[in-house]
C-alpha cells in the first residue's frame, strides 16, 4: 500500500483526536480538530453506529501508522519483531518505533514533526556515528550519536527548525550536545517516557486474531 500523500489533518479528523502531526500549527488555534469536531467527508456528520471490539483495535492501529508515518507492511513486520523479542509485545514495539531514526530527529528537536524529520533524514541533512545516513527508518541503538551534518548546520532550513523548537525539552533517554547539534541515544525508553496516546494492548490483540 503507498504512503498516504493527503491532507494530514484529514488523518486527526478522522481518528477524532488531536494526533500532532504538522508540527507548530497544532498548538494553535488552526488546528482542524479543534475547529471541525466531525469526522471528513460527505458523512462525517452522520452519527456513527456502535463501534465493534475489532473496530476498536484496527482503529488503534491506524493511529500508530499515522503518527509514526508508517506503511502496513512495515508495522506488521515491526510487530513481528516485537513479539520475537523478550518482554511485553505492545512495548516492545513502541521501543523500536521510538528508535527509528526520524523519530529521534524529531525527538531531539532537529525537526518540527516525525514528517519532517523524514523528508530531512531523506535529503541527507543526518549523520549516525559520523557516518551519513539517508534512511528514516534506521533503527538506532544504544550509543548511537546523531548529528546535524557540519555542511547542512548553516542551512536556513535548519536554521529555521532549531529557532522554532530551541526551547524544546528532550526526553530524559536522549541527551544533546552543548552546542545542541548532536545528540545520543542513551538508553532505551521505557513506556512511561514514551507520551505517545497509544492503547498498545489493543494493538497487540489485533494482529494476533
Ligand atoms: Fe492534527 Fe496537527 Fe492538523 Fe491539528 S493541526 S488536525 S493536531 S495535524
Amino acid at each position: 500500500m503507498a504512503r498516504y500523500t493527503g491532507p494530514v489533518c484529514r488523518l486527526c479528523r478522522r481518528q477524532g483526536e488531536k494526533l500532532y502531526l504538522k508540527g507548530d500549527r497544532c498548538y494553535t488555534t488552526k488546528c482542524a480538530v479543534d475547529r471541525r469536531t466531525y469526522a471528513p467527508g460527505q458523512h462525517g456528520q452522520n452519527r456513527r453506529s456502535k463501534v465493534s471490539e475489532y473496530g476498536i483495535q484496527l482503529r488503534e492501529k491506524q493511529k500508530l501508522r499515522r503518527i509514526y508515518g508508517l506503511l502496513e507492511a512495515q508495522t506488521e513486520s515491526y510487530f513481528e519483531e516485537a513479539a520475537r523479542k523478550k518482554g511485553v509485545t505492545g512495548e516492545n514495539l513502541l521501543q523500536i518505533l521510538e528508535t527509528r531514526l526520524d523519530n529521534v530527529v524529531f525527538r531531539l528537536g532537529f525537526a518540527t514533526s516525525r514528517a519532517e524529520a523524514r523528508q530531512l533524514v531523506r535529503h541527507g541533512h543526518f549523520t549516525v556515528n559520523g557516518k551519513k545516513v539517508n534512511i528514516p527508518s534506521y533503527l538506532l541503538r544504544v550509543g548511537d550519536v546523531v548529528s546535524i551534518k557540519e555542511t547542512s548546520r548553516k542551512s536556513p532550513r535548519i536554521e529555521a527548525v532549531l529557532a522554532s523548537t530551541g526551547q524544546k525539552s528532550i526526553s530524559a533517554w536522549l541527551s544533546m550536545n552543548r552546542e545542541g547539534t548532536e545528540g545520543t541515544l542513551v538508553a532505551l525508553p521505557t513506556r512511561e517516557q514514551i507520551d505517545v496516546p497509544i492503547q498498545e494492548h489493543l494493538i497487540v490483540e489485533y494482529y494476533s486474531r
